[in-house]
This record gives structure tokens, sequence and C-alpha cells, in this order.
């Protein structure tokens, strides 16, 4: 028999939900203890999460550097524990975290290539969708940074996201990029729409579904390609004023656009190979394209401190305006259905709040 007072208090007890991916699209929402920070450990209470087509991978199939369990990794919070030794913050801070920090001590970090440190997912922040969150001595002591005053939680919690789109930009630098297209419209294709407008480009979006399209223009895409209607390599070619892109920025994570995007860059252009596959998957290039019209592939993954403090200063300077790119803000226990309509293709990004009473 159960009554009203087996019911937990979640304050009074000290406990709290968090979403939990068990395996591939099965999300639980269990209650479990506030966790107490140890030595360098922060605890925060979670003021926004964001979905991510990182979560969206997992849920569906898993990926190969994030496990099962705690879910959500962007998110935004205020402190209300801090451990022995954090001096950084304190009690009532509102904060931004990255879910990883760079060891800052191996071969790749001293080589100033941290986004490929070998302990970068040790300590990895998972659980963002909870009512509290236990943030690692590792990112707690370098990717923990103050929540920029003029920013909503839901803005800040972009931090890492950009701080991706950020790295990649790093990697084109410095030839100039005069024209690009953007394949593929979810949350990242859309900010690299936005990066791109911000570092001076003409931009193609090249996606599906009109509302995604529709967005990208919003966001200041100069012309759309759309997938399901328009043959998108001629679409691609004409909307580039016939030659092609100087790069195209591959965001689906789907092996035969990796492929593809490689034949829509102009003769001496870049392809950017952003969005990535799933563990052991091979793709096989045209070497023509390749070699004889000097076609370079480029890759990029994750971040380093340096890409963070750029897309910190993005943000809080209002360059990169993401408010558009949020398709709704949902309670924590719609964290099931959410995830099940995104699986569906709908909406692009939600903002998950404990207590969704609107923008936060
Ligand atoms: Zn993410
Ligand atoms: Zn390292």
């Amino acid at each position: 028999m159960s009554s009203v007072s087996d019911v937990p208090n979640l304050v009074e007890d000290r406990l709290m939900r968090q979403a939990v991916l068990r395996e591939p699209r099965h999300i639980e929402l269990v209650t479990r203890p506030v966790p107490d920070p140890g030595p360098g450990e922060v605890v925060l209470r979670v003021r926004a999460a964001l979905t991510c087509g990182t979560d969206l991978k997992t849920y569906r199939r898993g990926h190969p550097k994030v496990p099962f369990g705690p879910f959500g990794h962007e998110c935004a919070g205020d402190v209300v524990a801090a451990g022995a030794g954090v001096h950084t913050v304190r009690e009532g801070d509102a904060v931004v975290p990255t879910p990883t920090a760079p060891c800052g001590q191996c071969a790749s970090c001293r080589g100033g290539r941290q986004n490929l440190c070998e302990r970068q997912f040790e300590g990895i922040v998972l659980g963002a969708y909870a009512d509290y969150l236990l943030i690692s001595e590792k990112v707690a002591a370098t990717n923990l940074l103050g929540k920029p005053s003029g920013l909503s939680y839901i803005e800040a919690a972009f931090l890492e996201p950009l701080s991706c789109v950020v790295h990649a930009w790093d990697r084109l630098r410095p030839a100039p990029v005069e024209q690009v297209a953007v394949v593929g419209l979810g949350g990242i294709g859309l900010l690299h729409v936005r990066m791109a407008k911000a570092m001076g480009a003409r931009v193609i979006a090249v996606g599906r579904r009109a509302e995604r399209l529709a967005l990208a223009a919003r966001l200041g895409a100069d012309a759309v390609v759309d997938t399901e209607r328009d043959a998108i390599a001629q679409g691609i070619r004409e909307a580039s004023g016939g030659r092609g892109p100087d790069l195209v920025v591959e965001c689906t994570g789907h092996p035969r656009m990796w492929v593809e995007v490689a034949g829509w860059a102009r003769p001496g252009g870049r392809v950017l190979l952003f969005a990535g596959l799933a563990a052991g998957a091979q793709v096989a290039f045209d070497a023509t394209r390749l070699h004889y019209d000097e076609v370079d592939i480029i890759n990029s993954f994750h971040y380093r401190p340096n890409d963070v403090e750029e897309a910190y200063r993005l943000l809080a300077t209002g360059v990169i305006d993401v408010r558009p790119i949020i398709s709704g803000v949902r309670d924590l226990p719609s964290i099931v259905d959410v995830f099940a309509s995104l699986d569906r293709g709908n909406g692009v990004k939600y903002a998950i709040l404990p207590e969704a009473t609107g923008w936060a």
C-alpha cells in the first residue's frame, strides 16, 4: 500500500532527480541523493540544460566517447557547495561548465592540442538533466566559468557546443572563407551558420524541413538548399555562383554525406568534417577530387581551453546570439518525450529546466 507520505520530499531528504540513459532509446528519471563535493569538486543546482546532437547520437546508438549512464552535458547553474581547496567559485555563484577538461600534462596538451588530450574524458561531467550536478575536480579547476551577467542560463549553456564550433573555425585559419555551405541544420549546423556570418562569409544553408531552413535564413543564411526538394549538388553550385563554395561544413554525421560534401567544394576548396561517425565507420573519397582538384579535408574534434575562452567572449558580447536556436523550454520529467520527439526529427535543441516556468 502506498500513501502520499511515501513520496520523498526531495529537498528535506536531500534527494534529487536525474535522467539516466540506460541503453539506446531508454531514459529513466531516477531519484538519488544530492552529491556532496569531495576535495576540488563543486555541486551545482542546475538551472538549465540543453539537448545536443551528441546526446541524440548517444540516445540512438551509443557514442564512442560518451558512456551510457547519467545523461546530459550542456548546462548552467548555481554553485550550492564547493569542496575543500576550491577557490575559484563560491556558494551562490552562477556558473557555466564545459563537460570535460584537458590534463595539461600529456604530449598533446604540451603541444597545444589539448582537445586531443589523452585524459580528456577522465572526470567527464555527465548528468546535467537533473536537479543537481557534481562537477569533477578536473573540470572545476579549468573549465568552470562565471556565467556572464547579461546572459540567461539557457544562453550560457551554449558554451560547450559553441566551443566546438570555435575550435573548428580555428582549424580553418588563416585562409579566408568567402562562401561557405553548411550541410545539416541541427543545433551545431545553425551555430556554424552564425559563426560563418560572424566571420564575414556568405552562407548557403543546406538541410531539410522547412522550419529549419527558415531558421537558418533567420540566423543570416544568404541562400538555402532544401535537400528534400532540390538537386543538392546543383543547388549548392548555383547558390555559390557556379563554382562551388570555398568551404563545405559537414554537420549531419552520415557516412554518405561525408563522401558527398567532398564533391561540392570549389577546386582548391576545403571540406570540414565536423560531425563524427559511429565507431568503426569507414568512408572512401573520390581520389580525383582530392588530388586533381586539391580539395582539402579538415577534421575537427572537441575544443581547447582557448576555444572555450573565445566561445565565452562571443556569447558574452552578443556576437553570437543563440536564442533563436532553442526550440522550446521543457521541465525535467519531459526529458523522455523530448528525446522521443527529437528522434523523430522534431525540433532542434530544447532547454530542460528542473522546474520549467519559461526562459531562465
Ligand atoms: Zn554537446
Ligand atoms: Zn592532456
